[in-house]
């Protein structure tokens, strides 16, 4: 009977495995040609001054409209990473941005800096600062127009990190250091790395939940005081942004904004105080 019973398991297992690789497999074919099909869209989160409640900055998230509905990007950018889509995605998701940046000129608002989000194997191509040049350039962006963001988990190598690092900022592009303290993060990074933004992942927004997070979100904090900018992410209630309050930083979250499409965003620009 329990050998029986095993060999069921068996069988559900790799039925359900079987289920979970043509899922996959579809995902992937399906995001094969995403940009053909113009199912990418991007989506722009604004960032707030705290005390001022200015919105400072906005980071660009993007979003797949496929045919099985909308697809988070937790879930296909690790897809996109893995087959390589992501350089072509990553950059038509840099063109696309310029572009807005360029329309949202002509129509004369006050445009804030956007971030763009950049993942492991696109910042590691050879040529991925030449690519974001050649794009700048084409587009005529001001390139302090433009934020770059990056992970700590996406500089496996420091020192080649810090090579394309400052080839970027020698182009007059910002670099945030995005999720920092998510995982097991490394205070180093904070003094060591040449980045202009320090963005706190909002793991560490947690302060309901405990002492450990506020301790290591106010060390950060002192560390990078009047040193680097920092971004708190995932801000959801208005406890959170009291805490902040005594801080020089800008925040990001529900609480203020959920990320909007372009069209909403730019009424938000339009709100600016010139
Ligand atoms: P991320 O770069 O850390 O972006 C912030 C994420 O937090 C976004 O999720 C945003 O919608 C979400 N968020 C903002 N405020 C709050 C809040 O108050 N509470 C909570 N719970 N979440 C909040 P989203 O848009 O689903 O993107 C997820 C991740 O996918 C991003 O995390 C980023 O790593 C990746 N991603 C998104 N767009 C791109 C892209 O264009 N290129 C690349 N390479 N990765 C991208
Ligand atoms: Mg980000
Ligand atoms: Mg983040
Ligand atoms: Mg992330």
């Amino acid at each position: 009977y329990a050998k029986e019973k095993g060999k069921n398991n068996y069988q559900l297992f790799t039925d359900e495995l079987k289920k979970k690789v043509n899922q996959r497999l579809k995902l992937e074919s399906a995001l094969r040609k995403a940009i053909d099909k113009e199912e990418l869209e991007l989506y722009y989160q604004p960032q707030f001054d705290i005390k001022s409640r200015d919105i400072v900055s906005a980071e660009a998230l993007l979003r797949w409209n496929s045919s099985f509905g909308r697809i988070s990007p937790n879930e296909f950018i690790p897809i996109a990473e893995d087959t390589g889509l992501i350089v072509s995605i990553g950059k038509w998701v840099f063109k696309e941005a310029c572009l807005h940046i360029k329309e949202w000129r002509k129509r004369g608002l006050p445009v804030v800096p956007i971030s763009v989000n950049v993942s492991a194997r696109q910042f590691r191509e050879a040529d991925f600062a030449k690519v974001v040049q050649q794009i700048v350039k084409e587009e005529k962006i001001d390139p302090s127009q433009l934020i770059i963001e990056i992970t700590e988990s996406a500089m496996l190598d420091i020192v080649e990190s810090e090579h394309i690092i400052q080839d970027l900022k020698e182009l007059g592009i910002k670099i945030a250091i995005d999720d920092f303290g998510k995982g097991y993060s490394s205070l180093q990074i904070i003094t060591d790395l040449n980045y202009d933004i320090l963005k706190i992942d909002k793991s560490l927004m947690d302060i309901e939940k405990g002492n450990r997070n506020i301790a290591i979100l106010k060390a950060v904090l002192e560390t990078t005081k009047g040193y680097k900018e920092v971004i708190v992410e995932g801000i959801e209630t208005q406890e959170q942004v009291d805490f902040l309050k005594t801080y020089n930083v800008v925040g990001q979250g529900f609480f203020f904004s959920h990320p909007l499409p372009s069209h909403q965003f730019e009424e938000q620009l339009k709100q600016i105080r010139g």
